[in-house]
């Protein structure tokens, strides 16, 4: 991968405002990806590419990235950067709701990344769970938004996205077939690993 190219994309989209994943958050995620030679990561969450060209670091010989965005602008620039980072072969970008996507996907995933509309998040869990088999680790980012969803914070007009959020966190402790943990990095980041796969849909 083309590293100077990856400085410029990412300061690019700091300056644009736009919200790439945090250095400290990459780190984390760098010591998960590293452990085994990746074959399959999804992302829920493209914006310009940032963190997909990151992660197509840690990908095995052959791995690919199948990554959802559905501004039709960012999507443009990602395919951009992805070109300018020379990871073109690694990554693949669906256009489109991921609420609509997702459902349209049948593979296997190593590692999950969801990272787009908070309010989605008990689905994306339920979709990545499907998308997931033994030993995948599913991850999301933003899931202390702002330290609102660990406080009484119940108005404002968040209020749906922090419920949605405290509902994920609900059901990564219940259910007995992930092992989850809730780090305080970043904006928050939940961890899952798919301990078992049950089969009943
Ligand atoms: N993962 C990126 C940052 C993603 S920002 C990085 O770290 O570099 C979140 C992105 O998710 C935004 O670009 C937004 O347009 C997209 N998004 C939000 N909700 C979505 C949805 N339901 N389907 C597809 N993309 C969505
Ligand atoms: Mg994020």
């Amino acid at each position: 991968m083309n590293k100077e190219e990856l400085i410029k994309i990412k300061q690019k989209a700091l300056d644009e405002h736009i919200p790439i994943i945090m250095d400290d958050t990459l780190e984390v995620l760098a010591e998960i990806l590293k452990k085994e030679r990746l074959s399959r990561i999804l992302e829920i969450g493209t914006a310009v590419g940032y963190s997909a060209i990151c992660f197509s670091e840690y990908l095995g010989h052959e791995g690919r990235i199948d990554t959802i965005e559905r501004d039709p602008d960012r999507v443009k620039e990602a395919r951009e950067n992805i070109k300018k980072a020379e990871v073109e072969d690694k990554i693949c970008i669906y256009e489109g709701d991921a609420v609509e996507i997702l459902p349209t996907l049948d593979n296997e995933y190593d590692v999950i990344f969801i990272d787009a509309a908070k309010g989605k998040y008990p689905f994306f869990l339920s979709e990545a769970i499907r998308l997931s088999h033994e030993d995948s680790i599913i991850i999301a980012d933003n899931i202390l938004y702002k330290g609102y969803v660990m406080s009484d914070y119940n108005k404002h007009k968040q209020r749906t996205a922090v419920n949605n959020l405290r509902e994920y966190i609900a059901e990564i402790n219940n259910n007995p077939n992930l092992e989850s943990k809730v780090l305080e990095i970043g904006d928050g980041l939940a961890i899952s690993k798919v301990i078992k796969k049950s089969h009943e849909i």
